[in-house]
């Protein structure tokens, strides 16, 4: 079963790793990519607007250089110079009339030497100067042919009120630039001073095309530009290609904004625009009239939804791009999920079953890759532990058996070592007690080697017994028979009554045993405890030499005695210090035969202190002589 949530599963981190990896170049591609198309973008509409600049300032030109044209022709006319030196009215009219209708301007007029129009094309009124400001500029100088604004008073006899007057739609709030333009005409203008052949000015010829709702400029514009073009009289749209609720968006007005930017500080604007009904990238150029005064704007603007359009389409192929990207990376995480968590699944199922102990279940993983061969040596592993677990489980069967033969034998082994020793002990005691009636003359009296023989036997006897005793005390340990029959006892008794006890066997190596036993009753079973001190004495005084003391001390710590025998002997090696509390170990086979002894006595002390739940060791310096520690809870109550 899987417990990893799947979070933590590598399967889940390789789709989120293959996510990022594919998500990371697309979001940055599409980041330079629309950066990159913002910057075309800009440069291209700058480019557009500008080009359409161009355009529209070529048409205005190729309009103001038509009218020129006409007016020179004009002037140039020998009937025109006859009809003005005749002053002859009627005919210059006529003329007005026909120029005004072969070359198309929206009106004609002619002026006498001091500026009084002496006929014009639109109406029989003469002898006004509405034109005065105009016609003085070419006495005593060349014509000249430019945009000019031509207020109402000026017009006021041509009879172009239909053409010029435009309804002005909404204010601006902080100024108010429209008043000045009411039912004022933007015209292109040509003005050219008439002379005779001895060069007296003889007049002045005018004509002049109005702009306001001439829509010929902004329409050769569009078919040029496909654009958005408008004529501003200030800030008056007066001409415009710009659809308006199914008519042309004109009389109103253009933002503070850029009103303050083109015809007050005289610069080109560049900009976004909301036109009418649609953002616009635009351009604004000032116009300016003869006087190099700005008298309103040439407008191009582009819509700035076919950019948008571009930029959009871009963001959408980017998102496909992106779509195809994260899709790769899936089937990519998908195989590699395939290719690599499918066979590491397999191989814990494995590893899982052989820790059941399965190992017959084989891993299958059929790739020829890393993988491949992986399972194939987790399979034979699989195989090898199987065979190995086999053996175990069959030598471990073995070891069993032995084991409990084993046990089956040293039960046999206790129990005969029971019954011998006990067979033993009643005979020995028999045999004892005879020699001892022999001994101590009870049976008639006996000679010197005689009684040297039996006290040789009556020794060995005394060791033979204590043989026995020992093994009978080893074989009660062993099998868990060892009584203790617990009471108070007076440890410096005990001390007292086995040093009394084997005064006699120290005397005869002249070895002094010193007591220092602090007056302590302890809970413990008197007889073991004497058997245990009498062995530590008797083996003191055995490995010691002649003329040497033995001090047996005993003081009380905490809520322990602490018992010491020391002698100044032979010492024990450092490396048989432990082992000498083990059944028949002797430190040396050559001490073994000097000596004597069983090698049971201490394996005896040590069952019955630590059945006192005490405990027993030695230190010992060879050559110096042993000390034997033991420490005894003063009760043995948990
Ligand atoms: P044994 O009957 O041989 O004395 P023990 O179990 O009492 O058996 O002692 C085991 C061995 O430990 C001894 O044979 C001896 O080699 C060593 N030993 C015991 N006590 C002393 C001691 N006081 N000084 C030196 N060696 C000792």
């Amino acid at each position: 079963m899987n417990t990893i949530p799947p979070i933590k599963r590598l399967g889940t981190k390789l789709i989120i790793y293959s996510i990022i990896t594919a998500l990371i170049p697309i979001v940055m591609l599409g980041a330079v990519s629309t950066d990159t198309i913002n910057t075309e973008m800009t440069k291209q509409a700058q480019e557009k607007i500008n080009d359409d600049l161009n355009t529209a300032e070529s048409v205005v030109n190729l309009k103001l250089d038509k009218i020129s044209s006409l007016n020179k022709y004009i002037i140039s006319n020998d009937n025109t110079i006859t009809s003005l030196k005749n002053n002859n009215t009627v005919e210059l009219k006529t003329l007005a009339i026909s120029y005004k209708n072969t070359s198309a301007p929206d009106f004609v007029v002619f002026f006498d030497g001091q500026g009084n129009v002496v006929a014009r094309s639109n109406s029989d009124v003469t002898g006004d100067n509405s034109y005065e400001d105009l016609f003085k500029k070419v006495v005593n100088s060349t014509g000249y042919t430019s945009i000019e604004v031509l207020d109402k008073d000026s017009i006021k006899y041509e009879n172009v009120a239909e053409l010029v007057n435009i309804d002005i739609k909404g204010t601006e709030d902080s100024i108010d630039y429209s008043d000045s333009v009411q039912d004022s005409a933007m015209a292109l203008v040509s003005i050219e001073p008439i002379y005779d052949k001895n060069g007296k000015l003889l007049g002045a010829a005018m004509a002049a095309d109005i702009l306001n709702k001439d829509y010929s400029i902004v329409d050769t514009v569009k078919d040029a530009s496909k654009d958005a073009t408008t004529i501003f009289l200030d800030g008056v749209r007066i001409s415009t290609n710009v659809q308006d609720n199914g008519g042309r968006a004109i009389g109103t007005l253009v933002s503070e904004e850029v009103y303050n930017h083109v015809v007050l500080d005289g610069k080109t604007y560049y900009g976004r625009a909301f036109v009418v009904n649609e953002w616009y990238l635009t351009a604004y150029e000032p116009i300016y009239d003869s006087d190099n005064k700005i008298i309103g704007m040439l407008f191009v603007g582009t819509p700035e939804s076919k950019f948008l359009a571009l930029q959009a389409n871009v963001r959408n192929q980017t998102f496909v791009v992106g779509l195809i990207g994260l899709l790769i990376a899936l089937i990519v995480s998908y195989l590699i999920n395939r290719g690599i968590i499918k066979p590491l699944e397999q191989l814990k199922q494995g590893a899982e079953w052989v820790s059941n102990g399965r190992y017959d279940q084989k891993v299958i993983v059929d790739s020829d890759d890393e993988f491949g061969e992986l399972a194939k040596a987790f399979n034979k592993m699989a195989t090898q532990i199987n065979i190995s677990d086999e053996k175990l489980k069959k030598h471990a069967e073995e070891l069993k058996t032995s084991y409990n033969e084993l046990k089956e034998l040293d039960k046999l082994k206790s129990e005969l070592i029971a019954i011998v020793s006990h067979e033993l002990r009643t005979p020995l005691t028999s045999i004892k007690g005879y020699v001892e009636l022999v001994l101590d003359g009870t049976m008639g009296t006996i000679n010197d080697s005689q009684k040297k023989c039996l006290q040789v036997a009556d020794d060995n006897i005394v060791r033979l017994r204590r043989l026995i005793e020992s093994m009978l005390d080893l074989s009660k340990i062993e099998r868990g028979e060892l009584e203790m029959y617990r009471e108070k006892v007076n440890l410096k008794a005990i001390v007292c009554d086995v040093i009394e006890y084997l005064k006699p066997l120290a005397t005869e190596k002249n070895i002094k045993l010193n007591k220092e036993v602090e007056d302590i009753a302890i809970e413990a079973d008197k007889d073991r405890i004497t058997q245990v001190l009498t062995n530590l004495i008797e083996n003191a005084i055995k490995f010691s030499p002649a003329n040497e003391s033995i001090l047996v001390s005993g003081v009380l710590e905490e809520e322990h005695i602490h018992l010491k025998v020391t002698d100044r002997g032979a010492g024990i090696p450092k490396k048989d210090m432990e082992k000498i509390f083990n059944r028949f170990y002797q430190v040396d086979s050559s001490t073994k035969r000097k000596k004597g002894g069983s090698g049971l006595g201490l394996a005896v002390c040590k069952s019955i202190v630590e059945a006192h739940k005490g405990s027993i060791w030695v230190e010992s310096e060879l050559g110096k002589g042993s000390t034997f520690h033991i420490i005894l809870p003063i009760s043995t109550k948990d």
